[in-house]
């Protein structure tokens, strides 16, 4: 079969996600047969390496023999049964091992099947576990820039304007305090003496703030420093109002530590997590929350105390059988300590980009790295035409308008990273 024949027969039925579909007239789309480690491959046999983990999920390549074998040999045991009234071993082996990585006493796991619902799990706890306790708090509080997803409550306290701005009649209320404007202490401080006093004037109206720790990756991968989460912590507690970590992208190692908020040594009253959760096999997403939270549920039936939310495929037995293996391959193959040799190849491989006119910042958190261009206007898509010149060569990556960025699997090697940066170089000079 010829590339040509798949996209045919793709675009005359398929809506793809967060795509103009009118731009697939000029831009082919990739139709992908297999994949194996880093690469992609499409139906004539061309390679590209992924250069963003398949939107952040896949954290140890693609078709990785060990997550296979144990997705495969769930399938043939047990691949679902609902989980109200029922429970499976997968689930609860994950459950444990996720409350003792996690930071301080977050001990029980409410499974979801999508980051964005796990969003919406935390919102709906926070603010019915006030309930419970007789306060009403009908506003969340959010970062400037921030995305959490995009069904309509997770949408609400995000705030990317491209995602946001026309459904903005029908969402439901929330407020953004500024997010730090740069990497310093400084900024940190700044943005929290901002929190403190929106704090001030709504705090008993706030059910909880909602952020992305460290890096605000669907926001052009914006980073800041875990000082900001530290005093967040400590602002959230003087004025009773939860902090919910959205690691959904950043969780499971990305920034150098296995969940982002340690860097601040926090401890968050939800953390939300999905994406590398399964190492990109299966949608799965969990919110982890504290026996204090889960108290203020328990109690004799009465009508409303409950949580009463569920999803079909809610701790999905083989989601919950490719997370364990992701985390025994963390466990085994001591994946933290080895990235760091590859956080500092990727240093090392930015530094050209520092030198070009036309790059307004390099940054980088873990196995994150930005490169910002200044100079182009929106219109000038020069994200498309570098997506293009990479393509052409073998290489994967999806800028963020003026923002490149990679966000490779783990296994990536030093000659294939080498090939992924070197080539969007060639792209940002030749522009
Ligand atoms: C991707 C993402 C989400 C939404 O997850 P989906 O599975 O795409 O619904 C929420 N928050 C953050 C920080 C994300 O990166």
């Amino acid at each position: 079969m010829k590339n040509s024949e798949i996209t045919a027969r793709d675009l005359a039925h398929i809506w793809h996600p967060c795509t103009q579909m009118k731009d697939h007239e000029t831009l082919p789309l990739i139709p992908v047969r297999s994949a194996r480690g880093v690469w992609l491959e499409d139906f004539e046999g061309h390679r590209y390496i992924d250069g963003i983990s398949s939107w952040w999920v896949n954290l140890f390549g693609h078709a990785h023999p060990y997550i296979t074998r144990r997705l495969s040999e769930q399938a043939s045991t047990l691949e679902h049964v609902l989980l109200a009234g029922f429970t499976h071993e997968p689930a609860v082996r994950l459950a444990e091992r996720l409350c003792a990585l996690a930071p301080g006493d977050l001990n029980r796991v409410f499974f979801a099947d999508n980051g964005s619902s796990a969003v919406e799990v935390a919102l709906k706890m926070s603010y019915h576990a006030h309930l419970n306790r007789g306060e009403k708090r009908p506003l969340f509080l959010s970062l400037t820039n921030s995305y959490h997803g995009e069904t309509i409550g997770a949408l609400s306290v995000g705030d990317v304007e491209l995602y946001k701005k026309t459904y903005e009649p029908i969402l439901i209320r929330s407020l953004q305090t500024p997010v730090p404007a740069d990497r310093s202490v400084e900024a940190a401080e700044e943005a929290a003496v901002a929190l403190e006093s929106i704090l001030k004037e709504r705090g008993k109206e706030i059910s909880a703030l909602i952020v992305e720790p460290l890096v605000q990756c669907a926001g052009y991968m914006h980073m800041y420093h875990p000082r900001y989460l530290t005093l967040a912590r400590e602002l959230c507690d003087a004025y009773g109002i939860h902090l919910i970590a959205d690691e959904i992208a950043v969780g499971f190692g990305r920034t150098g530590t296995m969940f982002a908020c340690e860097q601040a040594g926090v401890v968050p009253d939800f953390m939300c997590l999905s994406k590398g959760l399964t190492g990109g096999y299966m949608p799965l997403a969990v919110v982890l929350t504290s026996d204090e939270i889960y108290s203020r549920f328990y109690c004799d039936y009465l009508e409303y105390r409950a949580f009463l939310h569920s999803h079909s495929y809610t701790g999905n037995p083989l989601g919950c059988s490719c997370a364990n293996a992701v985390l025994d391959i963390f466990e085994n193959e001591k994946i933290l300590e080895k990235n760091r040799e590859k956080i500092a190849w990727m240093a090392e491989l930015l530094e050209p980009f520092t030198a070009l006119s036309n790059v307004k910042e390099v940054r980088q958190t873990g196995l994150i790295a930005a490169v910002e261009l200044q100079g182009y206007s929106p219109q000038e898509r020069v994200n498309l035409k570098i997506f293009d010149h990479c393509l052409k060569r073998g290489v994967f990556i999806r800028p963020l308008g003026h923002v490149l960025y990679f966000m490779p699997p783990y296994i990536i090697t030093k000659e294939e990273m080498t090939k992924m940066i070197e080539t969007a170089y060639d792209a940002v000079k030749e522009l």
